[in-house]
């Protein structure tokens, strides 16, 4: 078995059924997302346009893409007739661009909205207040369904703080779940929460994660 058949099957006999792992293979060949599909891996995670297109292009067709990383609206034809769900919508520009592609495509597009824990400011994604407004406002997003939260805590080893924006995700998960007369955008879809990496994913699943995206531990560090 390669060192990747391996770290692929430790996980899946670690995560509790209903947790969706998606093996982040972005910066490595499509030689190893192959070895990973030999093991029965199906589900991966790029975050670069160009990269993921052509990956996806090349590779076995019942794969299912998330993606992941900040995307330009120039960018969007690239990756929305390749992406399974796009985790990372990091602005309502980005939003609304997404709906006018799905609108011109005749596609709905799965989306989870990528709500800022972190304390890093390099790092994307909406406050609290702007997800609470996209969620209630009344809005139409007719051709995009809003399937949950994704989140990146801060790259830390104090499993305290990591643990701290964890929770922070789910309460406004559940605030949202909670809500008493939803604005139009609360459909059944809502109900996935990504967060855990390599470093944290632990403390994910102790956290209610149901999506983790795990890279390193899968594939060995990335070369930038
Ligand atoms: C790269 C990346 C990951 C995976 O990180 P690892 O530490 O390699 O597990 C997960 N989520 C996002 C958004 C990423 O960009």
């Amino acid at each position: 078995m390669t060192d990747i058949a391996a770290a692929i099957a430790r996980l899946k006999g670690e995560l509790p059924s209903g947790v969706e792992l998606v093996a982040v293979s972005k910066f490595h060949p499509a030689s190893m997302i192959l070895e990973a599909y030999g093991a029965g891996q199906r589900v991966f995670g790029e975050s670069r346009p160009q990269e993921f297109a052509a990956k996806a292009d090349e590779l076995p067709g019942d794969i299912e893409w998330h993606f992941i990383g900040h995307l330009q609206t120039n960018k969007l034809k690239l990756v929305l007739p390749r992406a399974a769900m796009v985790e990372s919508v990091d602005s309502l520009h980005l939003l609304e661009a997404i709906d006018r592609w799905g609108n011109g495509n005749g596609k709905v597009v799965d989306v989870l909205l990528e709500y800022h824990i972190a304390s890093e400011e390099t790092k994307q994604g909406f406050d609290r207040d702007e997800i609470l407004g996209i969620m209630s406002s009344g809005r139409k997003y007719g051709n995009v369904r809003i399937c949950g939260l994704m989140g990146m805590a801060t790259y830390t080893d104090d499993a305290s703080v990591v643990r701290m924006e964890f929770r922070k995700l789910t309460a406004l998960f559940d605030e949202i779940k909670g809500m008493d007369s939803p604005g139009v955008n609360m459909t059944p879809a809502f109900s996935r929460k990504s967060f855990g990496m390599t470093h944290d994913y632990r403390i994910a699943l102790e956290e209610g994660a149901d999506i983790v995206r795990i890279g390193t531990l899968i594939f060995g560090e990335r070369n930038y």
